[in-house]
């Protein structure tokens, strides 16, 4: 599933391609995405120029000059540039057709990634509630301490909570814990001020040095295949439970925590 990291990396990729560029056409094959692709989306989007490509959480808002469009990738869905006129694969149900010969192309497999369009998307549903930036100021460890207290919740979920940051996915939740040395399954309430601020710390440096990985895939946003893929990081706990830790060589354990799988170390980790 695309995290924040990839999110990222591919507003990264396709903005150069975009900001500027006049739409000249909106082909959809298929509308059936997690929620259907507006039928008007051609006659919205066609003859604007578009703006600039902004993230909100996994986001992505593709700001033309009157309205926006939402796109969301879901479990398996990717946006690259290619030549106007290739032909569509089979998952591929979405073009964004651009005067300069190229065109956005959305694939999506799973049909679980989202193409919708706003007028106001701050305030679109999807995006009302949403929780501060994880890489910017509005989040940090005060922030964390402040909305735990009173709260039972393992501290694992409540950081993945989107409500408290957005963009902690379960690879970055685990990494992040492990690097703090807290153990997932802690009470949120009973963590204190001093540990949050060196999580908090974590979970940005997790998460900043995966999109700088993310930057070596840039290239493939025109013609390749359009995936970033899962930045080969060095993980220390996420997908080894029953491996040795890589600090003290303790068996990693693996506990179900809000139904994600979560690895720690019960030695490095309290
Ligand atoms: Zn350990």
């Amino acid at each position: 599933m695309p995290e924040l990291p990839e999110v990222e990396t591919t507003r990264r990729g396709i903005a150069p391609h975009l900001e500027g560029q006049r739409v000249s056409r909106v082909v959809v094959r298929d509308r059936r995405l997690r929620w259907p692709v507006p039928e008007d989306l051609d006659v919205r989007l066609s003859g604007q120029r578009i703006v600039t490509v902004e993230r909100r959480a996994k986001y992505l808002l593709i700001n033309a000059e009157v309205g926006t469009l939402i796109s969301h990738l879901g479990m398996s869905g990717n946006l690259r540039l290619v030549e106007l006129g290739l032909p569509p694969g089979k998952h591929e149900h979405v073009d964004i057709e651009l005067e300069s010969g190229l065109m956005l192309r959305y694939t999506d497999p799973r049909r679980f990634g989202a193409m919708l369009w706003s007028q106001d998307p701050l305030n679109h549903e999807l995006l009302l509630r949403l929780g501060p930036e994880p890489l910017t100021d509005l989040f940090d460890g005060e922030r964390l301490f402040q909305l735990s207290r009173g709260r039972s919740m393992a501290v694992k979920p409540f950081i993945m909570d989107n409500a408290v940051v957005v963009g902690v996915g379960n690879i970055y939740a685990t990494e992040a814990l492990f690097a703090a040395g807290i153990d997932p399954r802690r009470p949120a309430g009973g963590i204190s001020r001093a540990r949050y601020l060196k999580l908090a710390i974590e979970i940005k440096r997790v998460l900043a040095a995966a999109i700088e990985q993310g930057g070596t895939t840039l290239r493939d946003f025109i013609g390749g295949d359009g995936q970033p893929g899962y930045f080969q990081q060095t993980l220390f706990a996420y997908g080894r439970g029953g491996q040795p830790c890589k600090v003290c060589g303790t068996e990693l354990r693996d506990v179900k925590l809000g139904q994600r799988a979560s690895v720690f170390c019960p030695r490095c980790q309290r």
